[in-house]
């Protein structure tokens, strides 16, 4: 996933493994945010749950398009 830093306004990725590596620390400490670390500046960007679920589902989703 594309990130922008919210300190020195560069772009840097986050690849899916790494995310899904997150995302499991994340739900094992239950937080709701992640801190990101700039390669550039160095700064923690905070990056929401849902941010990094979108680009790394955890699990399969059931993405039914109608239930009717
Ligand atoms: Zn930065």
């Amino acid at each position: 996933m594309q990130i922008r830093c919210q300190q020195c306004h560069r772009p840097f990725s986050i690849n899916r493994d790494a995310i899904l590596a997150i995302l499991e620390a994340m739900e094992a400490e239950k937080q709701t945010h992640h801190n990101a670390d700039c390669p550039h500046c160095g700064k923690n960007n905070h990056v929401s749950r849902k941010e990094l679920e979108r680009w790394a589902p955890a699990k399969a989703q059931p993405q039914e398009p109608q239930a009717t």
